[in-house]
Formats: C-alpha cells, structure tokens, sequence
C-alpha cells in the first residue's frame, strides 16, 4: 500500500517522502486506518517491522499543537527511548509539535522543562512515573497511551509501573500494546484497560 492511500496530513506524506518509504509494511498498513479510527489496538510483530510509524503516524495526525501532554509511549529501555523519539522527530517534522523523551540516568531538571512543553512524551517506565510523582507531567487529558515492546518490559520488572501509570490517564484515551509474545500477564492487562482492541500481526 502507498502511504498517500491513507487518510494521513501533507504533513506527514511529506515526511514519509523524505525517508524514502515507498509502500507502508504490513503493520503499517493494518495499524494505521484502524488507529485513526479510534479503536484500540494490539500489535504482534517483531522489531524492525515498521511499527514507530504504524503508531506513530496516527498519532502525529491527530494530536493538536499547544493543548498540552496529549500521547504517552512507554518503551523498555532508554535506547529504544531515544530511538522512538529521533523517529518521532523526524516523521513530525513539519507538524509544528513538541516532543519530549524522559528516561533515568541523567537529571530530570531539563525534562521537566522539555515535557511542559510537549504535545507528546516517549519515557521508560520508571522516569515517567517519578515525573508524576513529582507533578511534571500529567496524564489526565492523554489521548493516546502506547505500550511498546510490552514483553520486553514485563521481563525488565516495569509492569506495577505500567499499572501505575494507566491509572493516571483517563478512561477515555486509545490504548495501543506492541509485544512480539503475549504471556499470560499482557493478557490480563489487555483484559482489563483494553477496549476491544483489534489483534494485528505483521511480519514485515
Ligand atoms: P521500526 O520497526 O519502527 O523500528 O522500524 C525499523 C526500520 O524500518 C527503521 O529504520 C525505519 O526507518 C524503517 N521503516 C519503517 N517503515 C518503513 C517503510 N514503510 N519503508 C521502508 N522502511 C521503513
């Protein structure tokens, strides 16, 4: 499928030109019309499938500029962090929103300016949580909460701080999961914060 088939901005169309993505992924062509359409999804696929932009795309369509922290991502580890938020960047880049990344290791002070002035936020688990904790950010008018590499972070020990987090967020958000397996507590969290989601595989 070509990118210009989705209902997408010129915004972004021009971004994904730019990158030099001819036809969307197999995630990327399942993902994005169900997620512009508001219903919750979970994604199976593997690293390397095109997933940033499967969720990210929708995502950088319909949040708006200067309404505050409307998309949460959680990611397992600071690189894969950065790395969601450089491809955040580079897709958003003419959409005029502000991103933030917040991980540990480094001082929260330059964060919590970055995330006041945020549409969206990409952060691991820990660091998000202590910026609530500390009144920095604030989940209460998300729109969007993403789940990235949910396994990974089971198996890193995050999941009563994903617990901790959803219960920050309101109700009405769309929830998005990505995890290569599904073991039995993804299962369950899915059970209980998702809203029917919509089971997606892709390979590619
Ligand atoms: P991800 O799975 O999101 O980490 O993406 C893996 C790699 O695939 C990244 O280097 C992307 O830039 C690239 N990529 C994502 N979508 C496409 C596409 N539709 N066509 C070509 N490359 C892509």
């Amino acid at each position: 499928m070509k990118f210009e088939e989705l209902q997408l901005k010129t915004e972004l169309l021009r971004a994904v030109q730019e990158l030099n993505f001819e036809d969307t992924t197999e995630i990327q062509s399942k993902c994005i019309p169900i997620v512009l359409s508001g219903k919750d999804i979970v994604g199976q696929s593997q690293t390397g499938s095109g997933k940033t932009a499967a969720f990210g795309l929708p995502i950088l369509n319909n949040i708006i500029v200067g309404k505050g922290v409307q998309a949460i991502i959680l990611t397992p580890t600071r690189e894969l962090c950065v790395q969601v938020h450089d491809t955040m960047k580079i897709m958003g880049k003419y959409t005029g929103l502000k991103m933030a990344s917040v991980y540990g290791g480094v001082s929260i002070e330059p964060q919590i300016d970055a995330v006041r002035k945020s549409e969206i936020v990409i952060g691991t688990p820990g660091r998000v949580l202590d910026h609530l904790d500390r009144r920095s950010l604030n989940l209460s008018n998300i729109r969007y909460f993403v789940l990235d590499e949910a396994d990974r972070m089971l198996e890193m020990g995050f999941v009563d701080d994903i617990l901790k987090i959803l219960d920050h967020t309101p109700k009405n958000r769309q929830s998005l999961m990505f995890s290569a397996t599904m073991p039995s507590t993804i299962k369950k969290i899915i059970q209980r914060y998702f809203k029917n989601p919509v089971h997606i595989r892709g390979q590619t």
